[in-house]
């Protein structure tokens, strides 16, 4: 199916402005999408009309809010084909989903001299809060490196895995290489010796399909803001039986069965592990959010922002003292690069003026800077709602900015 892109344009009035007087070109998406008007609608039409506190069955309109926020459970059931719906668990990002699996897997699964392999491309998300867990219960961390390319050395995962090792924390998709890592292999290898995997989906639900019985994935977390959802609202997809043996993350309202003060019982999940009122609007509106998505189909989508990608990718190699970061073929639309002998702070900050939005600085992974030897980097990442004209003018502006800064 071919994207009007034109049209998809108009449901997002936020890039119709001028900032600096000049045209906007958002090149940030991989750090948050814009929103489209059904999404932002949604959230008015539920403050005008019928917002209340769910679950609470009090009245007519906590009973509609309820009805809306447990159906967007549904869809999610259906958007990555999860068994049940009580296997999709609200949060408040992807953030807050692999810190709630490190923190209950860790307490129900993880003892002492147990190991977790994290990959050397994670974002901050993925390593910290298994370093917090490792620390806390004496367990070691064991780093799956990647090549130069960007390319992750799953081969390596036969030398890493070993008795003591209980999970594996993997992105699907790179934030800074854009490298789109073959999760279901490492899923096998890891389930052919009762490892457990964890699968960062942050990069990768707006640009691949997902399907958690097909990865056979043991967990897989996601955030709503980088599909066209509202930001502070995230979901994390677990195993049915590890999140029964897993104790509650955090505990209050909701989340119990019975509370007294000789004992408090438990709620059944999801509830177990969604303690005090949630984002009622940001998860209602995220339903537009999957809907749209879903409309003009992730394949769709994940085909538009390739060709985006590779015309980016060959204008962006014409500028002289260019440095891409991860270059391998399975990438997606995210380009994060250097240009010789100019700080990337300089860059952006120029960009920045002349009406482009990218993103510069170490994006939340050091140790993918540290691969490098690098202090900072600039990443421009596409969305269905830009255009190569927009690609054409980035690659004129760097040009441009280039002769000012030499
Ligand atoms: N993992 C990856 C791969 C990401 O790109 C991001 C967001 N930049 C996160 C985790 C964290 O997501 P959030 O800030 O929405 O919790």
């Amino acid at each position: 199916m071919t994207l009007d892109i034109a049209r998809i344009r108009k449901d997002f009035p936020i890039l119709e402005q001028k900032v600096y007087n000049k045209p906007l070109i958002y090149l940030d998406s991989a750090a948050s999408s814009q929103k489209p008007v059904q999404v932002l609608k949604k959230e008015e039409q539920l403050h005008l009309e019928y917002y209340g506190n769910i679950h609470r069955g009090a009245h007519f309109l906590a009973d509609k809010a309820t009805n809306d926020y447990e159906a967007v459970r549904d869809q999610l059931k259906g958007f990555i084909n999860a068994p049940a719906r009580e296997q999709i668990i609200f949060t408040k990002g992807t953030t807050e989903s692999i810190n709630l699996v490190a923190f209950s897997f860790g307490e129900a699964f993880i003892k002492e001299g147990d190991e977790i392999i994290v990959s050397e491309m994670e974002h901050h998300a993925n390593i910290v809060p298994w370093q917090m867990m490792a620390q806390r219960k004496g367990a070691k961390i064991r780093v799956l490196p990647f090549e130069d390319n960007g390319r992750l050395m799953i081969e390596k995962l036969n030398e890493l895995i070993n008795s003591k090792t209980k999970l594996i924390a993997v992105c699907q998709v790179a934030n800074t290489l854009g490298t789109i890592n073959p999760v279901k292999d490492i899923i096998t290898k890891a389930h052919a010796k009762g490892v457990k995997v964890l699968v960062d989906g942050a990069q990768a639900i707006n640009h691949l399909v997902v399907d958690v019985q097909d990865l056979d994935a043991d967990f897989y977390v996601f955030s709503a803001h980088k599909m066209f959802g509202p930001n502070g609202v995230g979901v994390l997809y677990g195993r049915k039986e590890l999140l029964d043996e897993m104790p509650p993350y955090q505990g209050g309202g909701e989340m119990i069965s019975e509370v007294s003060f000789e004992g408090t019982t438990y709620n059944e999940l999801p509830y177990k592990f969604e303690a005090g009122t949630p984002h009622i609007t940001g998860v209602i509106a995220f339903g537009e959010a999957i809907r749209y998505l879903t409309d003009l189909g992730v394949e769709a989508v994940a085909e538009y922002e390739h060709q985006l990608l590779t015309y980016a990718t060959e204008k962006l190699l014409e500028i002289p003292g260019m440095i891409i970061y991860g270059t391998q073929e399975q990438k997606s639309g995210v380009i994060t690069f250097n240009i010789e002998g100019i700080h990337s702070f300089d860059i952006s900050t120029m960009l920045d003026k002349m009406g482009i939005a990218v993103r510069s600085g170490r994006l939340c992974a050091d140790t993918v800077m540290q691969h490098y030897g690098v202090s900072g980097t600039i990443r421009a990442s596409f969305a269905v709602y830009n255009t190569l004209e927009e690609i054409d003018q980035f690659i004129a502006a760097l040009k441009k900015l280039m002769v000012m800064l030499s």
